[in-house]
């Protein structure tokens, strides 16, 4: 069976009644390490909960269905999803990477993979020439689109033709849009990530990754990386998860409406320099985002005059709270420089514009008006 995304969202691709034989409506949390063989040689399926638990199981059974992949691994972070995506590679593989990138997976490529002897360049995906930058050793291109915190938009489906050309793996960090707004493997990608602590779960309140396949190779390959490095989500957390997506739908529509109000209202400003969001029509993004996704999401960043009016604005804000991530029903400001990329080496954030002036807004589902309010006291 297949269902429409907003069902999705609530039972996967599966009947509403497959789910447990007491006729829980809420999938249950299989709280437990091990399972009983019911003889030698027999297993329920399961058997030790680092390789699998139902409830981790039908998290990743919706979360495959919602980005139309073949397999969904769920791990306890989006950077352990990261870390154990990136045991795919060995020591001299060659990966292309975007530059402007969340500050801990830059952080992980530069310091753990950077170790281990990958090897990476950080281009423009949005703007450069990728072709230009792949060798022998290449391996995949990776990149986040639209970007954090920038808003850059790579085109997907141009970028899954170089990668197929030259037999390589083409691998999107989805997290930014979710699956609601952006399917990266309709449009060619192999491999999908996420970091489910954001809009998936989006309740600020567990952290969560996933990796989303298109392949059965890639699959076995994961699955064997992932119950062998035991970084796979716990069953309370994956029910938290299970929960956070039955709303994904009406969250994502409500966080996107304030988002364009909010973009619109902050571009009006005077003290506002400039607004990155995709959804406005002269954000170099947003034909492309017009023809590869269905919307353009609630992530949108802002650059004041100087560093003291955004230092300003971060200590008068009542309503939207100063604090690090993104995706959930709380609106949530962050200041890049200091937080998120605080790591990305100096040269990379400027020639990315990544200044002391630039703040970035998640945005909830708050009445739009109150956070409205909210940063026109601050303003
Ligand atoms: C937060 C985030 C990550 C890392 O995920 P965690 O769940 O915090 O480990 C990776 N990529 C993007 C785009 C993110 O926003």
């Amino acid at each position: 069976m297949t269902y429409n995304f907003s069902t999705k969202c609530i039972y996967g691709n599966n009947d509403a009644t497959s789910c447990d034989k007491s006729g829980a409506i809420s999938f249950p949390i299989y709280q437990t390490a091990t399972f009983a063989h019911p003889g030698v040689g027999n297993s329920t399926g399961y058997d030790y909960s680092r390789l699998q638990n139902p409830t981790r199981e039908q998290l990743e059974k919706v979360v495959c269905s919602l980005e139309n992949g073949y397999d969904a691994l769920a791990f306890s972070s989006g950077m352990a999803a990261l870390t154990a995506l990136m045991e795919l590679f060995s020591p001299g593989d060659h990966i292309i990477s975007g530059n402007d990138l969340y500050g801990g997976s830059i952080r992980l490529f530069n310091n753990i993979n950077n170790k281990n002897l990958l090897k990476f360049d950080f281009i423009d995906t949005s703007k450069e020439d990728i072709e230009k930058y792949i060798t022998p050793s290449t391996k995949a291109i990776y990149v986040e689109t639209p970007t954090n915190p920038m808003m850059n938009v790579t085109d997907i489906s141009k970028v899954a033709a170089i990668a197929k050309k030259y037999n390589i793996l083409f691998i999107v960090d989805n997290t930014f849009l979710s699956p609601y707004f952006q399917n990266p493997i309709d449009l060619g990608a192999d491999i999908v990530v996420h970091s489910g602590t954001k809009f998936l779960g989006g309740h600020n309140d567990t952290l969560a990754g996933f990796i989303v396949v298109n392949n059965e190779e890639l699959s076995e390959k994961l699955r064997f990386i992932l119950k062998t490095v035991g970084s796979g989500l716990a069953p309370f957390d994956s029910w938290l998860i299970l929960r956070g997506i039955k709303t994904l739908a009406i969250r994502m529509e409500r966080q996107q409406q304030n988002a364009i109000a909010i973009a619109q209202w902050l571009k009006a400003n005077s003290k506002v320099k400039n607004v990155y969001y995709p959804g406005l029509p002269d954000h170099p993004g947003y034909e492309i985002s017009k023809n590869q996704s269905r919307g353009f999401g609630s992530m949108l960043t802002f650059e004041v005059e100087n560093s003291e009016i955004a230092l300003h604005i971060l200590s008068s804000v009542k309503l939207i709270q100063f604090a690090e991530s993104l995706g959930g029903v709380e609106t949530l400001i962050t200041y890049p420089m200091t937080q998120t990329h605080a790591d990305v080496p100096k040269d990379v954030r400027e020639k990315n514009g990544i200044t002391d002036n630039i703040l970035r807004l998640s945005i909830g589902i708050e009445d739009v008006n109150d956070l409205i309010n909210d940063l026109s006291q601050a303003l």
